[in-house]
């Protein structure tokens, strides 16, 4: 991945957030706003996104961040009282781009689900899923506390 992709300039998000790109926003305060996936999952898929350029979830003020899960809340809430088919709600990050990011400024995908909407995260039953052994558990849980 080039630098290009990760920079102010070239980001549609901050174009948004100037007003040089159109966008259907629902609501914005100093910190974040929100507005619709011009490539939604389902119809109502909105993104939630910081007002400042930041790539990745790293850099992202953790206060924030914060907040940003306040306001998915509250669309949650508002999709499932909206007239849009929403029987559930999904939240979802892609925090880089082996994680399938696309755009490289973070943002908060919420979206409706409904059953039998042919959307899903895809997986092999022979390599995901499988109980863990608890040994290597315990590994993983002293590599991530190492970590923080
Ligand atoms: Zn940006």
């Amino acid at each position: 991945m080039t630098k290009d992709k990760e920079s102010k300039e070239n980001c549609i998000f901050c174009k948004i957030l100037e007003g040089t790109l159109p966008v259907s926003m629902i609501c914005e305060d100093q910190e974040v706003a929100v507005f619709v996936d011009i490539r939604p999952i389902q119809e109502g898929h909105l993104l939630i996104i910081p007002k400042y350029h930041a790539p990745y979830m790293k850099d992202v003020d953790p206060a924030t961040l914060q907040h940003m899960m306040v306001i998915a809340a509250k669309m949650n809430q508002a999709l499932r009282k909206s007239d849009l088919r929403c029987e559930g709600v999904n939240l979802l990050v892609a925090d880089g781009e082996a994680a399938r990011q696309e755009v490289f400024h973070f943002h908060l995908h919420v979206f409706p689900r409904y059953k039998d909407d042919g959307f899903g995260l895809r997986y092999d039953p022979s390599r995901h899923f499988l109980k863990a052994d608890r040994k290597r558990m315990d590994e993983i849980a002293a590599e991530i506390k190492r970590n923080l």
